[in-house]
C-alpha cells in the first residue's frame, strides 16, 4: 500500500482524529487481526457476529500498530498512537479502499457468479500475466473485507487488478462492486449455490446483475453465453457473451477432454482463432478459458500472450487437483467446495479417467435450502449414471445421494461420519482406482485427502 497521512487516511474515511498530534509517520499498512500486526500498521477492528475488534485495540497498540480506527473509542488514549473515530469500522475500510482505488488509472476485472469465480479470477490473471503485472484477489479473499484488503495490495507496479466477488445474500455484490468500480464485470454463471438465502434462481440472477451498478458507463460486461438465465440479460453497454452456442461473441468451438492431463479448446472470436491448453481437468475449463480471451482481447494482449498466459495458469487450492499415486492409483482431490454443478463436473472428468475402477466419495452440500434432498439425491443418481464403480457418501444430508444411487442400480455405502468412512476408502483405493474426493468446505474431506495420501 502506498504511504498515506493521518489526516488522509481521517478525511478519507468520515472519521475524526481524537488526539491530532503533529509528526505521526505516515501509514502503509492496514491490519485487521491484532495478532499478525505489521509494525507501523493502521489497525482496523473488525466487527464480526461471534467477536468485536475492539477488544483487541490494545493488543494491537501494544505488538506495533501506530494506531487505530473505532467506532469505540477506548477511555484512555496512548499519545504515542493515534485513533480516529469511525461510525461502522466496515464502512470506513470500504471508504479507504474505494479512495485508495481511486488512485490507480488501470483497467479492474471483477467476476462474480455461482461457480467458478475464483477458477476464472486465476485463468484471467494467469492470461493477463503474460504481458501486464496483475493484481489478483489471493485465495478466496472474495467478501466485505477481503475485497478493500486486496484493493489495498495495489502498488505501483500494478496495471491490471483482477478481483473476484462473493455474495450469498442481495446487496453484498453492489456493496463490493462501489470499492472496485470496475472497467469489466464478468458473470461466469448462474447456479443453485445460496439458493437458501436467495430464495430462486431467478433471486441469483437479481443479485448477481448487482456487479451491473458500478461498472464504467463505457466498460465491458462478459456473460456465459450458454447460460439460460444470464441469456436473459440485457444491458445498455458493451456485452460479449462467451460460450457454445452461435450467438457468442466469444465462441467455444471445440473442446478436447484429456482427462485428467487436462483440456485443449477452440475459441474463435472476430479477431482471430486460438487454440488453448489448459493442465486442468473437465471440460467446463473451457469458459474460463472464453473468459480469459475476451478479456485478454479487451486489453489489447496478442493471440500469441493469451494463448501463453492461459496455458500457465494453475488451480489453487483443492479444486480438482490431480493426485498420482503408486500403481496407478489418482486421487482427484475437490474437496475446496461443492455444489451441484460443481459435483456434476467432477463426476464427468471422473467417469472419463482411464483407470480401470471410479470411486466417487461425495459429502453434504451446504445452502441449498428445499433443494437440499433433491439435489444430493440427483447427485448419487448421476454418479450411477455415468458408471462410477462405487459410491461412499458421508454426512447426514449425503444419506439422499446414498439413496439416489442405489435407485439407479448403483454401488454405494453411506456413513455418517469421515472417521466412520476412512477404513472403507482405503480398500476402495485400490491399485488402478481413481477416487474423487468433494463436499462443501464445510465437511473437511480435506482430512480425507490427507489421511489417504499418508498411506503411500
Ligand atoms: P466460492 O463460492 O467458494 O468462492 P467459486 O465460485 O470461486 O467458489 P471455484 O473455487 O472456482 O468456485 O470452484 C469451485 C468448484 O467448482 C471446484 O471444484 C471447481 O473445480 C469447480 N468448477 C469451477 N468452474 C466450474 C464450472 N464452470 N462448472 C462446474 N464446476 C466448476
Ligand atoms: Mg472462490
Amino acid at each position: 500500500m502506498q504511504p498515506f497521512t493521518i489526516e488522509e487516511i481521517a478525511q478519507m474515511v468520515h472519521g475524526v482524529w481524537k488526539n491530532p498530534r503533529p509528526g505521526m509517520a505516515p501509514i502503509s499498512a492496514v491490519c485487521t487481526d491484532s495478532r499478525s500486526i505489521i509494525p507501523g500498521s493502521l489497525f482496523l477492528p473488525w466487527v464480526g457476529e461471534r467477536f468485536d475488534g475492539h477488544r483487541f485495540i490494545d493488543a494491537a497498540l501494544e505488538a506495533g500498530a501506530a494506531g487505530c480506527l473505532c467506532a469505540q473509542t477506548p477511555e484512555n488514549l496512548r499519545p504515542d498512537k493515534f485513533y480516529i473515530e469511525v461510525a461502522d469500522t466496515r464502512l470506513a475500510l470500504r471508504d479507504l479502499a474505494a479512495a485508495y482505488r481511486d488512485r490507480f488509472e488501470i483497467p479492474f476485472i471483477q467476476i462474480t457468479g455461482s461457480v467458478g469465480k475464483t477458477t476464472t479470477k486465476d485463468m484471467v490473471a494467469a492470461a493477463l500475466g503474460a504481458k501486464l503485472q496483475v493484481l489478483k484477489t489471493p485465495a478466496n479473499f472474495n467478501n466485505d473485507i477481503g475485497t478493500p484488503l486486496t484493493l489495498l495490495g495495489l502498488e505501483a507496479e500494478h496495471q491490471a487488478a483482477v478481483i473476484e466477488t462473493g455474495m450469498n445474500h442481495f446487496g453484498e455484490i453492489a456493496y463490493l462492486g462501489s470499492m472496485v468500480r470496475p472497467d469489466i464485470a464478468v458473470i461466469s454463471n448462474i447456479g443453485d449455490a445460496h439458493i437458501e438465502f436467495l430464495g430462486s434462481r431467478e433471486g441469483i440472477l437479481k443479485a448477481k446483475c448487482e456487479i451491473f451498478e458500478h461498472l464504467k458507463p463505457h466498460g465491458l460486461a462478459i456473460l456465459n453465453g450458454d447460460d439460460a438465465l444470464l441469456n436473459t440479460v440485457s444491458l445498455p453497454i458493451r456485452m460479449v457473451r462467451c460460450g457454445q452456442s452461435e450467438h457468442c461473441g466469444v465462441r467455444i468451438t471445440e473442446i478436447d477432454d484429456h482427462g485428467v492431463d487436462g483440456i485443449t479448446c477452440t475459441v474463435e472470436t472476430a479477431r482471430c482463432r486460438y487454440e488453448l491448453v489448459t493442465a486442468a481437468p473437465g471440460e467446463h475449463m473451457a469458459y474460463p478459458m472464453a473468459i480469459a480471451v475476451a478479456v485478454g482481447e479487451e486489453l489489447g494482449l496478442s493471440r500469441e500472450e493469451i494463448t501463453r498466459g492461459v496455458a500457465d495458469y494453475r488451480p489453487s487450492g483443492s479444486r480438482m487437483r490431480v493426485i498420482h499415486l503408486p500403481q496407478g492409483r489418482i486421487i482427484l482431490d475437490d474437496c475446496y467446495n461443492a455444489s451441484p454443478q460443481s459435483v456434476a463436473a467432477a463426476l464427468e472428468v471422473l467417469a472419463k479417467t482411464t483407470c480401470e475402477r471410479k470411486v466417487a466419495v461425495l459429502g453434504d452440500m451446504g445452502e441449498l435450502g428445499d433443494l437440499t434432498e433433491q439435489a444430493h439425491y440427483n447427485m448419487g443418481a448421476l454418479a450411477a449414471m455415468l458408471g462410477i464403480d462405487f459410491l461412499v457418501a458421508i454426512g447426514p444430508k449425503a444419506v439422499k445421494i446414498a439413496d439416489g444411487a442405489a435407485q439407479s442400480g448403483g454401488a454405494v455405502l453411506h456413513f455418517s461420519t469421515k472417521e466412520e468412512a476412512v477404513a472403507e476408502l482405503r480398500e476402495q483405493l485400490e491399485p488402478e482406482t481413481a477416487m474423487l474426493i468433494k463436499a462443501s468446505h464445510a465437511m473437511h474431506f480435506e482430512q480425507l485427502v490427507e489421511q489417504l495420501r499418508g498411506d503411500y
